[in-house]
């Protein structure tokens, strides 16, 4: 919800200023990654006019914020399904629905800093998708193979 993010927003220190409702607004509402041209395009679809620096600045304040997240594989920009709690937001895109699940792992985190410490890094913020299918695209995908074999 708009609402939940925007007490998010509050509560961090921020105000609710015009734009970043408008933002949150159309990232509540894409089931999508967009990027911040097509976020101008969906508010110009309304009467409602956003420059793209002010997007990008917004998106950027977001992301910082863990409201919304910049895709790796995409280059779009998705609001946070996880109520933006703190830490490292992780997804798994499905190549063929695309299909976005997000989660975040402390563990994973953990041992993901273990192994740097070992090569003598300090980590201190993780990005990862893992590309592959969704279970029901995987599944159908099976059965897809199970038939071709079938046939033979
Ligand atoms: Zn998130
Ligand atoms: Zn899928």
């Amino acid at each position: 919800m708009v609402q939940d993010s925007i007490r998010t927003l509050r509560a961090r220190g921020h105000r609710a200023t015009r734009p970043r409702r408008l933002v949150l607004e159309v990232l509540d509402e894409v089931d999508r990654p967009v990027s911040p041209y097509d976020i101008q395009g969906i508010l110009l679809g309304r009467g409602k006019y956003l420059n793209h620096v002010t997007i990008y600045r917004v998106l950027d304040l977001l992301c910082s914020l863990n409201l919304a997240h910049k895709m790796l594989s995409s280059g779009g920009f998705i609001k946070c399904s996880l109520d933006a709690v703190q830490g490292c937001h992780r997804f798994l895109v499905c190549q063929h629905c695309g299909a976005i699940r997000e989660f975040a792992d402390e563990e994973l985190c953990h041992e993901e800093n273990e192994f740097a410490r070992n090569l003598g890094f300090h980590t201190e913020h993780h990005l990862s998708e893992f590309c592959g299918l969704c279970s029901r695209c995987y599944n159908s995908w099976l059965r897809g193979a199970e038939s071709e074999t079938g046939d033979k």
